[in-house]
């Protein structure tokens, strides 16, 4: 049985400045998606050393820890991103980046410490009964570690009931879990559109097919799939950023391109904006007599935490931390995350941990090279996965 939850955090209290100084490692020595040599070897390092099995090579630079206890049949999955960004860090920290134009400039460095430090207590002193498989991703900034790590088998060699993950939150108060079911991080997708026509004289527009025309008609006409398509009380974007065409005022150029950014919070909507999209396109041009090639590419997925799962998340939050402390159902957001692609699997939570507020480091958004992952959060978040991880593995030979 789980203990109270004051045992969590006053253990990680008092490991607090151990896994303080393993955070200011990782963020010294900050690396890009699947590059992450260094960090994945510390990472197996502390889990072989714990006594965890562990796999590395899902994704390249992946690594998962896997602990079995007991008899119970329930099997848990929590998740830790490993890599940084391609900043210039400009914190001044102690601790700051060695390497030139690297930092971690979105908190992993810090999720993947306060995993670590769950990590070390469960191992050391756990009570549980099933297997909890700790996963720590490569590359989620915008190049889908998650994605790979499932095609590589993560959920046939790793089944796992449920699974987790957290992420760090400037601008609320440190330590405030926020936790939303449902829809909670938008899909984003990218669509390339390339329009042929004939090219020819400004001055003999009949002799030509005028691919600037059928452009200019079909940024219109993209305009009626939010106006006229999706469900008014459904989040959406349809954004044509760029579009390329022509040089001079006397030459019908011969093609267009445009670049489309497609944003949605509903699985269903991201796919009947992708099909008014292709017909909407496809027909504006073949009345203009221009050859068109829509080329859509899926991005992240929509982020939807499952009911059950994001109940007993909920509880688990306001257990260790009281009532004062959880943010019950956040807002949805239009960022994305590849956790997502996880969430498509399995049914799970993935949360948000509020890094503080104000004018410091800690208040400071993710992607800023002023930023920083609050310290105080390490030890909180530590308690949360550990209490989690027991409270998931109680007792329970066949369960399911
Ligand atoms: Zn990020
Ligand atoms: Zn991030």
């Amino acid at each position: 049985m789980p203990q109270n939850p004051k045992h969590y955090l006053d253990y990680m209290n008092q490991h607090a400045g151990q896994l303080i100084d393993l955070r200011h490692d990782i963020h010294r020595n900050p690396e890009l998606g699947f590059e992450e040599f260094r960090t994945s070897d510390l990472v197996a390092r502390c889990l072989q050393d714990w006594g965890y099995e562990v796999e590395r090579g899902l994704a390249g630079t992946g690594v998962v820890g896997r602990l079995r206890r007991g008899v119970g049949t329930r099997q848990l999955g929590i998740r830790a991103d490993m890599d940084a960004l391609p900043i210039e860090e400009q914190t001044g920290l102690a601790y700051s980046s060695d390497r030139p134009g690297i930092m971690h400039a979105c908190g992993h460095d810090g999720h993947t410490a306060m995993l670590l430090g769950a990590a070390k207590y469960l191992a050391e002193s756990g009570e549980f009964s099933g297997v909890l498989n700790l996963i720590f991703q490569p590359a989620e900034e915008s190049m889908g570690g998650a994605k790979r790590m499932i095609e590589q088998g993560l959920f046939e060699k790793y089944p796992c009931n449920a699974i987790f993950a957290m992420h760090n939150m400037p601008g609320i108060p440190q330590g405030r879990l926020v936790f939303r079911e449902g829809a909670t991080m938008a899909s984003s997708d990218y669509v390339t559109v390339t329009l042929t026509g004939v090219g020819g004289h400004g001055a003999m527009p009949h002799l030509a097919a005028d691919p600037v025309v059928a452009a200019a008609s079909i940024v219109m006409a993209l305009q009626t799939i939010v106006s006229r398509n999706t469900d008014p009380q459904e989040m959406a974007v349809v954004t044509v950023a760029a579009l390329h065409v022509g040089k001079a005022n006397n030459v019908i150029p011969h093609s267009a391109v445009m670049e489309i950014s497609v944003r949605s919070l509903n699985r269903e909507v991201r796919k009947l904006i992708e099909k008014r999209i292709k017909s909407i396109v496809t027909a504006q041009a073949d009345s203009f007599d221009v050859k068109a090639q829509v080329d859509y590419r899926e991005g992240y997925a929509v982020l939807v935490n499952t009911r059950d799962e994001t109940e007993f998340a909920r509880r688990i939050g306001r257990e260790l931390l009281g009532d004062e402390n959880v943010i019950l159902e956040g807002e949805a957001m239009t960022a994305s995350e590849d956790f997502a692609f996880m969430l498509e699997k399995r049914p799970g939570c993935y949360l948000m941990i509020g890094n503080g507020i104000g004018n410091g480091s800690s208040g400071c958004q993710v992607h800023n090279p002023a930023y920083d992952f609050n310290d105080y959060n390490v030890p909180v978040g530590a308690a949360y996965w550990a209490y989690l991880a027991e409270s998931y593995l109680h007792s329970n030979a066949g369960d399911s």
